[in-house]
């Protein structure tokens, strides 16, 4: 550090991305990026089109970008904020709302709290219950913004959307945000409540089931006058957020569906056969919607288990935390790397 430094960053914590090693190639279940290639059309796309014209900025508005997510999902544009991936949304949701104050629960994104840090926030954690679960009563009528993960990281359980709407209709004078980065694995999005309430912002990523980690990709749907406020903030910070190749990359994604849908099923039924595996190992396991498994064994203890996986080559996420340093998060590969990772655990634990 500087002496130069702000004082007010001095103490700040910043976030801590999972591992992306260029030391040797291992099995990648540490950052829930999809283990399929984007779709060929995607790629296509990417190559002719734009590449000659990155000489140009791209389009600040990208109106053609926010049309065909908002047809995707049956919205107008005008309900659309696109962002540098779900990231960027997430930091102006908190930068923009939040001076009040805002309320997470402990076990959640890590993300959070340190964009709560950063703008110098008021907020509070609440606790998750014993088995992780949210406690909606918790939640009702608490006159604080809220952000709550649905699926929630990183233990991939689910609130219901009847419980999301008792938290948003209970707290009409606040904003609830709704990060669905894993939505698309098997959960139910809150999408539908959106056009009923004005204080309701769901938030979805390209990062984890659309194959675009690396071309940074998040959006927002909210009611009007939310999202131009995000573009007020965007406009005074990067008018230019999503470059050329990711404007494309995005619009092509969406225009191939079913490809990646149907590599989401796929997922899923990869998790299932994975928690069985696990399970059958004697791991104790979360009930996750997402493209990762929440685990922890009696026997074992999560980082030694973690550094063990990495000295076979298969790289996992552990958490130092207090009420999860136990547990293990998995992504959820291909068939064929769970499958790996399955024979090497029954190895270290001796099966
Ligand atoms: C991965 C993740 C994000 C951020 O993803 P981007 O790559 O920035 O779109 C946001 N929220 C949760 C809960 C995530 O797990």
């Amino acid at each position: 550090m500087s002496n130069f430094l702000n004082n007010s960053y001095k103490t700040l914590e910043s976030y801590v991305p999972g591992e992306q090693p260029t030391d040797m190639k291992y099995i990648k279940l540490n950052t829930n990026e999809f283990p399929y290639e984007p779709s060929p059309y995607v790629i296509e796309k990417i190559n002719e089109d734009e590449t000659k014209k990155l000489n140009l900025y791209p389009d600040p508005k990208s109106t053609y970008l926010k049309e065909t997510i908002a047809k995707r999902y049956g919205f107008d544009a005008k309900n659309v904020f696109v962002s540098n991936g779900s990231d960027e949304t997430l930091s102006f949701y908190f930068m923009a709302f939040c001076e009040n104050g805002v309320v997470f629960p402990d076990i959640t994104y890590g993300f959070y709290e340190v964009y709560a840090n950063l703008y110098n926030l008021d907020y509070k954690k609440i606790p998750l219950k014993d088995d992780f679960s949210i406690d909606v009563s918790d939640y009702i009528g608490i006159n604080k913004n809220i952000i709550i993960a649905n699926p929630n990281a990183p233990t991939g359980m689910v609130l219901s959307i009847d419980d999301i709407e008792k938290i948003v209709s209970s707290n009409k004078n606040n904003l609830v945000a709704i990060d669905e980065a894993y939505v698309d694995f098997g959960a139910e999005s809150a999408l539908g409540l959106v056009n009923k309430y004005d204080n309701l912002i769901v938030i979805q990523t390209f990062s984890k089931s659309r194959a675009l980690a690396g071309g940074r990709l998040g959006f927002a749907i909210a009611n009007e006058g939310i999202i131009a406020d995000f573009e007020k903030i965007k406009y005074s910070t990067n008018p230019y957020n999503i470059n050329r190749l990711t404007q494309i990359a995005g619009i092509s994604a969406i225009k191939d569906d079913t490809y990646y849908m149907d590599l989401c099923k796929e997922v899923a039924k990869t998790r299932e056969f994975t928690k069985n595996e696990l399970t059958k190992l004697g791991f104790t396991l979360t009930d996750s919607y997402a493209n990762f498994v929440f685990a922890s064994h009696k026997n074992f203890d999560g980082e030694k288990l973690y550094l063990n996986l990495k000295s076979n080559g298969i790289l996992v996420r552990h958490f130092k935390g207090e009420r999860i340093k136990d547990y293990l998060r998995i992504t959820i590969g291909k068939m064929e790397d769970m499958k790996v990772l399955i024979k090497t655990l029954k190895n270290i634990i001796g099966e």
